[in-house]
């Protein structure tokens, strides 16, 4: 059916189904996979993180203990230097040159004992009144430091500490103060420079930066020097102002942002940033850590990439095992469906072999009962014939049991004995397949001793795979047949008797022409004799009454005979010899052969076998026959006149029958009086009875016999009279 083409357009090839939930597990197993890895790739990192968490944790410790350590080194000796006498004299009498030239090597000493940038000591006003390196170019003698904090610490009667970027040195440092007190109040301050540029070497050698930054976020000290004076947050007006009125840092007074973009966490110490090292961004993990007494932040930063690549490498392991997990229940999948298909077809071919099991028993319980219930014989041979099954009714026909029959290979034991020679004939037709479906005869002796005429019919037996592998033969019971047909048959030839002399009249003219003959030649014998006797010739006249003695005799014994064979009395039967048959009848009819000059030729065989019959009525026959021929040529030239007598052996009609036939040169025997030529009464001849011919068939038919009529090729009618053998 053809769609509008719109509809057509619409119709879009639908996804089966099956592929579509195909794809869905994919995609959520792909989810699933993916979402593992970062759970897995997160786990590692975060666990690689505590690692260097830890690891940070330690190097803070061990940078703040150096750190402190290090200010503990420094930190009493301003106080210490604040006792000595000569620096309270100093203080009292600033003008003695003397002290402060003691001062100032007291300062020397002490200072380069313990490896100090400077020890000075300051006035009460901030003015530098000796100091260690008074003999340098840039001494602090002299100058002022009222404005530093650790200054005004110190004189309010505190510690002073401070880190900042030296005055007229410019190089940065951390400063210690301690008061040198007076009665009432600090008469002055005594101050010590420390340079962390040891500490910051060493964290300079270290792969991962460490920094410190004021209260204010700035850093001053560090391994990374781009980071120097860079602010790690924002500075507030205030903060610029108190570190310009300190001159904390010297000339600078902007403090740039640090190069470093902080990922925080709530709740953890740690943090990620991406920071600028040797012009190049790079993620770290840091910590920062507060020391108080100084208001400095130590900050101690590591490289990243151990946790980025743990995250991968977590992420990536997982992914394969998901990958390896994936292919293996893909494998698993396969194998589950190729063994449920196995399965499938297993199963499928079990329930198919049952279906056929059932089906072949039920064919075979059909076929079993299909061959018990035949009448009909069943037997299936082999190419070589030998038998390989046989039905119960076979079984009964030849009498014998299934096993004694089976393996049998011919001939076998129901074979007639009587017809070995014909039984091994139809053996070899029917195994080289020539006798097809019209079957045939065959007599067989059953075990108990009685015959058995049956007809068998073969068939070529075909495999199942189309091989011929043998022979089926159904064999019929036709016995009672046989005497059935036996018994019409001679109920037919009775009934074709009697219905043909039934009648008195017919039996009259019966009588009247079989005694016509010797009859005749009695009249024309006696006449003989009269005249034999008038001329007083005694030798031919004793002859000729001879003759007319057998004449009359064979008058009566027509009549007897006649009479015996209307009771059907064939009683009558005994040996005869077929050529001295002939030579009878020739014999009686030597006067008419001699009168018509006809020409008689004798074909007779040499060896036929004495058969079974009334020898009378068969000369009758023969008698009738040439009787017949001779009047066929009556009108001819004497030369044309041949008549000829064949005695022989023929198995062409049904089974060996011997025949005597007799022919003439007459004009034979037109088509159209050929069906009529035995009626009763039928004569083509002016004074003829019609009952010759009818009365041979009768009398050849009352032997088992036939009598044939044709016409010869080269002119003339052919009778043959064919007798059966005796059996
Ligand atoms: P009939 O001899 O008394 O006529 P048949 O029964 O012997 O009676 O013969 C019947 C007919 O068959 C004959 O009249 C004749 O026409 C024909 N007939 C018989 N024998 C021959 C023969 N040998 N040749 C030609 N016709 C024959």
């Amino acid at each position: 059916m053809e769609f509008p083409l719109s509809l057509k357009q619409q119709s879009r090839p639908a996804v089966p189904w099956h592929t579509a939930l195909l794809w869905s597990q994919y995609a959520t197993l792909t989810l699933l996979a993916a979402l593992l890895a970062w759970l897995a790739g997160e786990w590692t990192a975060q666990r690689e993180k505590r690692i260097q968490v830890d690891a940070i944790h330690r190097t803070i410790e061990v940078q703040a203990l150096g750190l402190r350590g290090t200010v503990a080194r420094y930190n009493h000796i301003p106080f210490v230097t604040a006792q000595h006498p000569d620096v309270q004299a100093l203080l009292r009498a600033p003008q003695d040159q003397a002290l402060v030239s003691r001062v100032n090597r007291l300062l020397q000493e002490a200072s380069g004992r313990v490896g100090a940038n400077a020890l000075y000591l300051m006035d009460a006003h901030g003015k530098t009144l000796a100091a260690s390196n008074w003999e340098d170019g840039d001494s602090f003698v002299g100058q002022n430091y009222g404005f530093r904090p650790y200054f005004k610490d110190a004189m309010a009667g505190r510690d002073g500490f401070f880190y900042a970027i030296g005055n007229n040195t410019r190089i940065p440092g951390m400063f210690i103060s301690a008061p040198v007190r007076g009665d009432y109040a600090p008469l002055g301050v005594v101050a010590i420079k420390v340079s962390l540029r040891d500490m910051e070497d060493a964290w300079r050698r270290t792969k991962d930066p460490v920094v410190l930054a004021d209260a204010y976020g700035v850093i001053f000290l560090g391994s990374v020097d781009a980071w120097q004076y860079k602010a790690t947050r924002p500075l507030s007006a205030e903060a610029l102002a108190w570190i310009r009125a300190n001159r904390q840092y010297g000339d600078r007074l902007a403090f740039e942002a640090a190069p470093w973009q902080q990922t925080r966490v709530a709740d953890e110490a740690s943090y990620e940033t991406r920071a600028v090292v040797a012009q190049r961004a790079q993620p770290f993990l840091a910590l920062d850590e507060t020391l108080p007494e100084f208001g400095w932040t130590l900050t101690v930063m590591t490289d990243l990439s151990p946790v980025t690549w743990a995250r991968r490498t977590g992420q990536a392991l997982t992914l394969l095992l998901a990958l390896v997990l994936l292919l293996a229940y893909k494998v698993w999948q396969q194998r589950a469906r190729r063994y449920s298909e196995l399965h499938r077809h297993r199963s499928e071919l079990e329930k198919r072999v049952a279906e056929r099991t059932a089906e072949l028993q039920e064919a075979h319980a059909f076929r079993k009962a299909m061959g018990d219930s035949l009448v009909v014989g069943m037997r299936a041979r082999d190419l070589q014939g030998r038998i390989l099954y046989v039905n119960p009714a076979l079984c009964d026909i030849t009498g014998y049991r299934a096993d004694e029959l089976m393996g049998q290979l011919p001939p076998y034991a129901y074979w007639h004995p009587e017809d070995m020679e014909k039984h091994w004939q139809n053996n070899d037709a029917v195994l080289s397949g020539r006798t097809g479906m019209q079957g045939f005869e065959s007599r067989i002796r059953h075990r108990d001793g009685h015959d058995v005429h049956t007809m068998v019919y073969s068939a070529a037996l075909i495999d199942g795979r189309g091989q011929h592998s043998g022979w089926m033969s159904s064999v019929l019971d036709i016995s009672e047949q046989k005497r059935a047909e036996e018994q019409l048959r001679l109920q037919t030839a009775s009934m074709q008797r009697t219905g043909r002399l039934a009648t008195l009249g017919e039996m009259a003219s019966t009588l009247a022409h079989e005694l016509g003959q010797p009859l005749m030649a009695l009249v024309s014998f006696s006449g003989a004799a009269k005249a034999f006797a008038e001329q007083g010739r005694a030798l031919p006249l004793r002859e000729t009454l001879a003759d007319i003695g057998t004449q009359a005799q064979r008058a009566a014994d027509i009549v007897a005979r006649i009479r015996g064979f209307v009771r059907l009395q064939t009683s009558g039967f005994e040996d005869c010899a077929a050529n001295a048959l002939v030579a009878n009848v020739l014999a009686l009819l030597k006067p008419e052969i001699r009168q018509q000059q006809a020409r008689v030729v004798t074909q007779l065989h040499g060896k036929l076998p004495v058969i079974q019959g009334d020898r009378l009525l068969l000369e009758q026959v023969l008698l009738n026959l040439l009787l017949n021929a001779l009047q066929a040529m009556q009108g001819m030239a004497p030369a044309d006149k041949l008549l000829r007598v064949e005695t022989g052996l023929d198995d062409g009609l049904e089974g060996e029958h011997l025949f005597i036939r007799v022919s003439d040169r007459g004009p034979g025997i037109a088509a159209a009086i050929q069906a009529q030529l035995f009626e009763p009464f039928f004569t083509t001849k002016p004074e003829g009875l019609g009952l010759g011919l009818n009365i041979c068939r009768t009398t050849v038919e009352a032997h088992r016999g036939r009598l044939v009529c044709e016409n010869h090729a080269e002119g003339g009618a052919v009778f043959t009279v064919y007798l059966p053998l005796p059996v």
